[in-house]
């Protein structure tokens, strides 16, 4: 399964390309060319990349929805 975001204690990770970071964001995009109207596709990012990932989609005209990720569920603390 590779839809990010969808369940608890979600360990993302940046979705730019060679990026291995933590992700902060949460980008939720449609293609309406291909996607129908309910359809999302879910993409996460670092502080560093959510602009560009959030202008490389809006560059599209694609829909583009950026919010936080919510913090995962506390896990046993290290
Ligand atoms: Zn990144």
């Amino acid at each position: 399964m590779s839809d990010l975001a969808h369940g608890q204690g979600v360990d993302a990770t940046c979705s730019r390309a060679g990026c291995r970071a933590a992700a902060d964001w949460r980008i939720d995009w449609r293609n309406p060319r291909i996607h129908a109207a309910d359809r999302r596709k879910t993409w996460v990012a670092c502080d560093e990349h959510v602009g560009y990932l959030r202008d490389f989609l809006t560059a599209r005209d694609f829909p583009v929805w950026v919010a936080p990720l919510a913090p995962a569920e506390p896990e046993a603390t290290r």
